[in-house]
């Protein structure tokens, strides 16, 4: 028998994985602002259901 896992602990890590693999809704900000240095328009997203934020280029 290999090494079973015991699959106790529910990580934050796991629950941040879900945020990032786009399994939460993401909620733009109204607060977006421009990047002078990437000269593009910086839109800042806020997870629906964890309350992250994000940043995207647009
Ligand atoms: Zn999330």
């Amino acid at each position: 028998m290999g090494d079973i896992v015991p699959f106790k602990k529910k990580s934050v890590a796991k629950r941040s994985t879900l945020c990032a693999n786009n399994h939460h809704k993401w909620k733009a900000s109204k607060n977006s602002q421009f990047d002078v240095k990437k000269g593009k328009l910086l839109t800042i997203d806020i997870c629906t259901r964890c309350g992250k934020q994000r940043n995207r280029y647009t």
